[in-house]
């Protein structure tokens, strides 16, 4: 099922995520449904909040379907370490039309659990590493606005005013 995404700046984009406990099937149906989700918006991630749930899921696949071996589902995950920094053009679904030079880590190694609750790591450079650094910020409530300069984050907050005003947002 295809859910609604939530647009900034609606609250739950801004809050921190619960932790998972229950690796049921609730759990496995709300990550099949943000597969079909980002797919149906052309997306590489998706976090839960991004759908309204308040939960520290994420998932992410850089092949945009093409390649299933690069279908990922990050339960509770967290970046245990970092490296380097690289500095490129990132979107969110939940900002349509935004696109905007972030600075993040090069590369990352992150830990977090599989649907069935089994945690594993893994490390990701250059646009995986990008797509986990961006998601994992959206289940801490941080939105890539907020790693913009401060002068590119006015820019664009009076384009998405303008945009809300003309009814496009
Ligand atoms: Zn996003």
């Amino acid at each position: 099922m295809v859910l609604k995404i939530v647009k900034y700046p609606e609250p739950v984009l801004q809050q921190p995520g619960e932790p998972v406990t229950e690796f049921d099937e609730d759990l496995r149906k709300l990550v099949a449904d943000m597969f079909e989700t980002m797919y149906a918006s052309q997306g590489i991630g998706l976090a839960a909040p991004q759908v309204g749930v308040s939960r520290r899921v994420t998932v992410i696949d850089i092949s945009q379907g093409k390649d299933p071996a690069q279908k990922l589902v990050l339960i509770n995950p967290e970046v245990i370490s970092n490296q380097g920094k690289q500095y490129e053009e990132e979107g969110c679904l939940s900002f349509p039309e935004i696109r905007e030079k972030v600075s993040r880590a090069a590369k990352v190694r992150i830990r977090a659990q599989d649907e069935k609750g089994k945690w594993f790591e893994m490390d990701g450079e250059e646009l995986l590493s990008r797509a986990f650094q961006h998601e994992i910020d959206h289940l801490d409530g941080i939105l890539f606005i907020f790693r913009m300069s401060a002068l590119k984050r006015n820019l664009n907050l009076r384009k998405i005013r303008k945009m809300q005003s003309e009814g496009d947002w």
